[in-house]
């Protein structure tokens, strides 16, 4: 059985999309099979994959919305062992158009259920809110790591985010846990950042994954040419780093 984890933050920018990119690819180099669900309407995960949004006519819209069979949305990208289920323009509307669809928390969770034999990893990439896409996500997701930036207000908004989670684990998905919290875009020349790590691992203790994602000129530039970093370029820092976080969730999962 596969197990399904939502990359999550109602914060944007906050490394979300690279990690749901980096790490599903480089769990896909240490053996897995790894499906990216690409669930924020800005599609970045969709594109970061090498995938033309224009071409498309089908997303997880679909899922979400209509009763189209996830099966049919897979899309084989490029890259060994790595499939995308992609988001479409059309994605914008769902948050609101959801509201009145009959158990709208579940669509996500009930198509998602028939693919975790498909897969040992599933990846949801959410959006930068808490509304019902990602309330779809934490319901069909086994736990969730949460991506914080080392950064000014970096611990701001968490309050929020934990309350959902905990709202979610007690009316409608009770096996969802807290897989871990990942430091992004450290800036190690910086008190700040030295400060943030210290925050967050004292405010997560042990949640906190060693693994800490510097800030790395070629994970920024990766997503413009499609590629997961491993592949665009396979020797850097952010490269590594991803790797290591790749063995650390394998490793907390054996
Ligand atoms: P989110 O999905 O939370 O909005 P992203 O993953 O899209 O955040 O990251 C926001 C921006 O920062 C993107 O342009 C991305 O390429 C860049 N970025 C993310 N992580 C790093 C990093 N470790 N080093 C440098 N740039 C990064
Ligand atoms: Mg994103």
């Amino acid at each position: 059985m596969g197990k399904i984890i939502a990359i999550a933050n109602q914060k944007g920018g906050v490394g979300k999309t690279t990690t749901s990119i980096n790490l599903a690819s480089s769990l896909t180099h240490l053996g897995d099979n790894v499906l990216v669900v690409d669930i924020d309407p800005q599609g970045n995960a969709t594109t970061g994959l090498g995938v033309n949004r224009g071409e498309l006519k089908r997303s997880v819209y679909d899922i979400l919305l209509e009763e189209t069979n996830s099966e049919e949305l897979i899309i084989n990208t490029s890259f060994e062992n790595l499939d995308l289920i992609p988001a479409t323009m059309d994605l914008a509307g769902a948050e609101v158009q959801l509201v009145g669809v009959e158990k709208r928390e579940y669509r996500l969770a009930n198509q998602l259920r028939k693919l975790k034999d498909k897969y040992d990893y599933i990846i949801i990439d959410c959006p930068p809110s808490l509304g019902l896409l990602t309330i779809n996500a934490l319901t069909a997701a086994d736990s969730v790591i949460i991506t914080v930036q080392c950064e000014y207000y970096a611990l701001e908004g968490l309050t929020q985010l934990l309350n959902t989670i905990r709202i979610t684990q007690k009316y409608l998905n009770k096996n969802l846990g807290l897989e871990g919290v990942l430091l992004t875009m450290l800036d190690a020349r910086t008190n700040l950042g030295i400060e943030v790590t210290k925050e967050v691992k004292m405010f997560f203790k042990e949640k906190v994954y060693s693994t800490i994602i510097p800030r790395n000129i070629h994970l920024a530039e990766s997503p413009s040419h499609g590629k997961p970093i491993i592949e665009y370029a396979p020797t850097s820092k952010g490269a590594k780093v991803y790797l290591d976080l790749a063995k650390e969730v394998k490793s907390q999962n054996e």
